[in-house]
């Protein structure tokens, strides 16, 4: 018996598409860095990979999952808090949440205040 062989040693999700995941982010800025996805891109700028089911999922999320260890709940969003600014090409999941859409265009807005007023 192989018992460890496959099996991812991260908390959550497991297989290949955290292998893929993985392969695709520079880390090379330290834990709290922003962490820019090297694979594909959608328009509007989210890093995007391909499931183990062959679907089209943005790499965010994926961090997201892997923080969690679970699927996010139906209509949840992976929202950005990134220290320096959000950045829709992070995957560092310690700079995403789960949140709602509404709380997303609020918190959007809050920091596009914060910015005017600075
Ligand atoms: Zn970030």
């Amino acid at each position: 018996m192989t018992r460890s062989r496959g099996l991812n040693p991260r908390r959550g999700l497991r297989g290949s598409v955290v292998d893929r995941f993985w392969r695709q982010v520079d880390t090379s800025g330290g834990t709290d860095a922003c962490w820019p996805w090297l694979g594909a891109v959608s328009g509007p700028g989210y890093g995007v990979l391909a499931d183990d089911g062959g679907r089209v999922v943005g790499a965010h999320r994926v961090a997201l999952q892997i923080k969690l260890g679970r699927p996010l709940a139906p209509r949840m969003c992976a929202c950005h808090d990134c220290p320096g600014g959000d950045d829709r090409g992070c995957v560092n999941p310690r700079h995403l949440f789960e949140g709602t859409r509404g709380d997303n265009n609020r918190d959007a807005v809050a920091k596009r205040r914060a910015l005017v007023a600075a």
